[in-house]
């Protein structure tokens, strides 16, 4: 992250009209005092590629194109539009503003 990211001192924002100052907010130590963690910005490509390598160096298998029509919440179960069916003790819905899963978890 930190080869890829750029750390924040801070961000300032202005108004459009005049350039006047609307808001500081402190990045730098003051970040990492309350989150423990630096504030960094990174480009959307350089953070997923990140997090897919750190995925398989963990042992993750990744299975693209595998789009899920529907999970079984009884057996733990879920089921790929392609017909392909797989059961895991733990399936953690991660489908994003779509939430056909999320969804799906609440309505169950
Ligand atoms: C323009 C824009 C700018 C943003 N900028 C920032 C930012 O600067 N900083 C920040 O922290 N956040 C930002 N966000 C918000 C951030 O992108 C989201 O909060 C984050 O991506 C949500 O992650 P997620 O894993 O929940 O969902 P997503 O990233 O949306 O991932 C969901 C994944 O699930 C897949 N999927 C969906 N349905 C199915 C299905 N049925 N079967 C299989 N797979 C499925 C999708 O293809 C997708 O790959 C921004 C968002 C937008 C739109």
């Amino acid at each position: 992250m930190k080869q890829k990211g750029v750390v924040l001192d801070g961000t300032t924002y202005r108004s459009y009209r005049d350039g006047k100052v609307l808001r500081f907010m402190a990045g730098g130590a003051r970040h990492l005092q309350l989150y423990k963690a630096p504030w960094v910005v990174i480009h959307r490509a350089d953070y997923l590629e990140i997090l897919v390598e750190t995925a398989k160096l963990l042992g993750v298998d990744i299975q693209l194109n595998a789009i899920i029509k529907h999970i079984d919440f009884e057996k733990t179960v879920v089921h790929f539009a392609d017909g392909k069916v797989l059961a895991a003790d733990v399936i953690v819905g991660a489908d994003g503003k779509q939430q056909v899963l999320g969804f799906q978890a609440h309505c169950s």
